[in-house]
C-alpha cells in the first residue's frame, strides 16, 4: 500500500545536521507512526515519503523553510534573571516553558550575564537543514476515528 493523505505511517529513521551529528533517532526505539497529510511531521518529509510504500528506504536533504523554519533573532531576548526564582543553578542551555503569549513554547537559555538572562524561544532546529535516512516499516489504513482525530492512535 502506498503512502497517501490519511494512511497511517510507520517510520524507522535517523535525523543529523550537516556535520553529520545525530539530531534524532528512532533506533533502539518503536518505530515513529504518524497520520499522514495531516501536518503531524514537518512538511518536507510528509512530501518526501508520499507514494513511497513498506520496505522503501529513503535519505532528504529538508530546508529549514520545509522543517522547523528560519532562525528568527527577534525570538530572543534578555530577561531578569528574578523570572528563574527556584531555579538553584542557572546555567546556559537549559530549557523552559514560557507562558503568556503563544503559551506552551520552549525557550532555551543563550547567556547569562549578572542579572541578565538571555532567552532564545526559536525551536531548537530552526534554521538547521535536517538530513534524514528513512526507512518505511508499515503503511496501512487509518481508522475512521483516527481520521476524525486527526492523529495516530
Ligand atoms: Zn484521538
Amino acid at each position: 500500500m502506498q503512502i497517501a493523505k490519511d494512511t497511517v505511517v510507520a517510520i524507522d529513521y535517523t535525523l543529523k545536521d550537516d556535520q553529520g551529528s545525530v539530531l534524532d533517532t528512532s533506533e533502539g526505539k518503536q518505530p515513529l507512526a504518524y497520520l499522514h497529510g495531516n501536518g503531524n511531521i514537518i512538511p518536507g518529509l510528509e512530501q518526501a515519503l508520499e507514494g513511497k510504500q513498506t520496505g522503501d528506504e529513503l535519505s532528504v536533504r529538508i530546508e529549514p523553510a520545509d522543517a522547523y523554519g528560519e532562525r528568527r533573532d527577534e525570538l530572543t531576548q534578555a530577561v531578569p534573571r528574578d523570572l528563574f526564582q527556584g531555579v538553584d543553578d542557572l546555567q546556559v542551555g537549559m530549557q523552559f516553558q514560557a507562558g503568556g503569549e503563544g503559551g506552551g513554547q520552549i525557550v532555551t537559555v543563550t547567556a547569562i550575564e549578572g542579572d541578565q538572562v538571555t532567552v532564545d524561544a526559536n525551536h531548537p532546529m530552526a534554521g538547521v537543514p535536517l538530513n534524514f535516512d528513512v526507512k518505511v516499516v508499515e503503511v496501512r489504513e487509518a481508522s475512521a476515528e483516527e481520521k476524525e482525530h486527526g492523529h495516530v492512535h
